[in-house]
C-alpha cells in the first residue's frame, strides 16, 4: 500500500451532516473521490438533491436523508434508515452548525438555545447515534468540525453562544476519543478558520480588517481547501490520531 492509498475510502459509507452547501458540500464531494459512498443529511431537501446530483454526476454514489440534528428522534429515525438503504455507516462527519452574531447582553435566549441545540446537541446527537452502531460492528471514524472560534475569541462581532458551543465540541470530541478507542472509534475535529461560505460574510468591508488582513495568509478559504483534512482523519492515513483537533485557518490563531 502506498502513502497516497491510505487516504482512500472504498468501500466505506460516509455521512456528512449539512452536506447540502458550504463546507458540508466540500466534504461530501472529497469524502466520494476518496471513494466513499456518500449520504448528506440535512433539512432542506431541494438543496441536498441538488448536491446528490452533483455527486451523482461525478460518478459518485450519493443520497440524501432530511433530519434536523438537534431533534434526536428525526437523528435515530435517518440513522435506521440510512443503515437500511446504504449499509452500516464507517464515517461519520458532524459538520451541521450555525451561528449568531450578537452582543452577549442582546443574545436571547431563543437564539442561545438554538446555536446549543444545533452545534453542541447535534454534534452529540450524530455521535451517540451512529457511535452505537459503529461499536455493535466493531469499528468507525467520527470527525466533528468545530472551529477556531472554539479557540480564540472572534472580532469584530460578538458571538459568544456559537464560540461556547465549539469549545464544547472539541472536548466532547476528546471525550469520546478516549472512551471508544477500546471498540476501535477514532473521533477527531476539524477546526476551520474563516472560510467563504452563506455563515461567514467574509465579502462584507467591516468584517475585512480582522478577519482577512490580520491573517498571516491575508485571505479566507474556499471550501475546498479545508475538505483534504477531512479526508485525512476519515482515513487510515491518520490511523494514529484520536481526540485531536486540527487546526486548519491559514495560520489565523497564531498571533
Ligand atoms: P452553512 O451555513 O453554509 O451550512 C450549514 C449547513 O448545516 C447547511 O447544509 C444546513 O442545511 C445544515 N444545517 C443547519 N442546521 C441544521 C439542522 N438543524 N439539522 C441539519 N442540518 C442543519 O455553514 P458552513 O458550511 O460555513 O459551516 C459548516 C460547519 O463548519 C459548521 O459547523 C460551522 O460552524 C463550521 N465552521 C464554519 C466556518 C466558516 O468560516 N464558514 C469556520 C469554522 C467552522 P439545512 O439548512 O438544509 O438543514
Amino acid at each position: 500500500m502506498t502513502v497516497l492509498d491510505r487516504f482512500r475510502l472504498d468501500g466505506k459509507v460516509a455521512v456528512v451532516t449539512g452536506g447540502n452547501r458550504g463546507l458540508g458540500r466540500a466534504f461530501a464531494h472529497a469524502l466520494g473521490e476518496a471513494g466513499a459512498t456518500v449520504a448528506i443529511v440535512a433539512r432542506d431537501a431541494v438543496a441536498s438533491s441538488t448536491v446528490v446530483d452533483e455527486l451523482t454526476a461525478a460518478g459518485i454514489r450519493a443520497s440524501a436523508f432530511r433530519a434536523d440534528v438537534g431533534d434526536r428522534p428525526s437523528v435515530v429515525a435517518v440513522a435506521e434508515q440510512i443503515a437500511s438503504e446504504v449499509g452500516p455507516v464507517d464515517v461519520l462527519v458532524n459538520n451541521a452548525g450555525i451561528c449568531v452574531h450578537r452582543p452577549a447582553l442582546e443574545v436571547t435566549e431563543d437564539e442561545w438555545d438554538d446555536v446549543m441545540r444545533v452545534n453542541v446537541n447535534g454534534v452529540w446527537h450524530g455521535c451517540q447515534v451512529f457511535g452505537a452502531q459503529m461499536i455493535g460492528a466493531g469499528g468507525g471514524v467520527i470527525v466533528n468540525i468545530g472551529s477556531m472560534s472554539g479557540q480564540i475569541v472572534n472580532r469584530p462581532q460578538w458571538q459568544p453562544a456559537y464560540n461556547a458551543s465549539k469549545a464544547a465540541v472539541h472536548h466532547l470530541t476528546k471525550s469520546l476519543a478516549a472512551e471508544w478507542a477500546p471498540h476501535g472509534i477514532r473521533v477527531n475535529a476539524v477546526a476551520p478558520g474563516y472560510v467563504r461560505t452563506e455563515m461567514t460574510p467574509i465579502d462584507q468591508p467591516q468584517f475585512k480588517r480582522h478577519w482577512v488582513d490580520d491573517a498571516p495568509q491575508q485571505r479566507a478559504a474556499d471550501p475546498e481547501e479545508i475538505a483534504p483534512a477531512v479526508v485525512f482523519l476519515a482515513s487510515s492515513a491518520s490511523s494514529f490520531m484520536t481526540g485531536s483537533v486540527l487546526m486548519v485557518d491559514g495560520g489565523y490563531t497564531v498571533f
